[in-house]
């Protein structure tokens, strides 16, 4: 599934496409949203933008169209008037003079009220996302130590969507090995140094894997690694989905392990599972 920084940087690229254009026509393919389709067409497009891993599109008259993408859904932008060759089901379309921005395959859309946007259910109970302005480590680590969070562990609570929005699977084994916290650990377990070290991993690896579109190892470690030859797919992460293969930092031998529910990786030198 695509995590944060994917539909962040989706969201980007349709926003430069129809952000202040007008739509003249919008497509639902499921009935029950079939009527909205008329009020939108003619509406110009104030702007797209992402939250967490759901996608909004703003249209001018208080008009807001919700759709998370779940593990197939697809956005693709092409020129007015030419179609993308795929096999996939087209659910929701808007389509300006210049451009045609299709989502494809995504199971979850919803027309809202901009008033209506806060309620919605899974926006609802987001938590903070580290692509959104304004967040910053010390609130993340406030966070991780209420009575809510902190007696779960790190695996299982940056999966969760309401304690940080858009962190998904990969970005979780990212975070952790550059906190040096091993995933079974808790906030409950960490001093306050590690919790802030924790926030600021969390923020600065989802920051970078939207800049650089998906990388989320160092970059000095990335420079480092291309210059000796590696392959994107080596040197894109620190640990994730480098089982059997060497840390890069210690040498050791990368652990994988299922962590509430879902494929994790770790290094077992450099996240101690019980430090000191
Ligand atoms: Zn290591």
């Amino acid at each position: 599934m695509p995590e944060g920084p994917e539909i962040h940087r989706a969201a980007d690229r349709l926003h430069a496409a129809i952000a202040r254009r007008k739509a003249q026509g919008v497509f639902f393919a499921f009935p029950h949203l079939e009527s909205f389709a008329s009020e939108l067409t003619g509406r110009r497009i104030r702007g797209v933008e992402a939250r967490g891993k759901a996608m909004l599109v703003r249209f001018a008259g208080d008009w807001t169209v919700f759709s998370h993408n779940q593990l197939y859904g697809r956005w693709l932008v092409v020129k007015a008037g030419s179609l993308p060759d795929t096999r996939r089901s087209l659910r929701f379309a808007i389509y300006t003079r210049e451009h045609s921005a299709l989502l494809y395959s995504a199971s979850e859309i919803a027309v809202l009220h901009d008033g209506e946007i806060d309620r919605h259910p899974y926006l609802a109970r987001l938590g903070p996302d580290p692509l959104a302005p304004g967040v910053g480590p010390a609130a993340v680590a406030r966070r991780a130590a209420t009575p809510r969070f902190r007696r779960r562990s790190w695996a299982s609570l940056l999966l969760d969507q309401s304690f940080l929005a858009g962190v998904g699977n990969y970005l979780r084994s990212e975070i952790l090995f550059f906190a040096g916290i091993h995933p079974r650990r808790r906030p409950a377990d960490c001093s306050p140094p590690e919790l802030q070290t924790l926030a600021r991993a969390a923020l600065d690896v989802t920051r970078r894997a939207y800049r650089t579109g998906g990388i989320t190892n160092s970059s000095d470690r990335v420079t480092k690694l291309r210059r000796q030859g590696f392959a994107f797919r080596q040197y894109r992460h620190a640990v994730f989905g480098r089982d059997a293969e060497e840390c890069w930092w210690c040498g050791c031998g990368l652990r994988r392990e299922t962590l509430a529910g879902r494929r994790g990786y770790f290094c077992p030198t450099c996240q101690p599972a019980t430090p000191g």
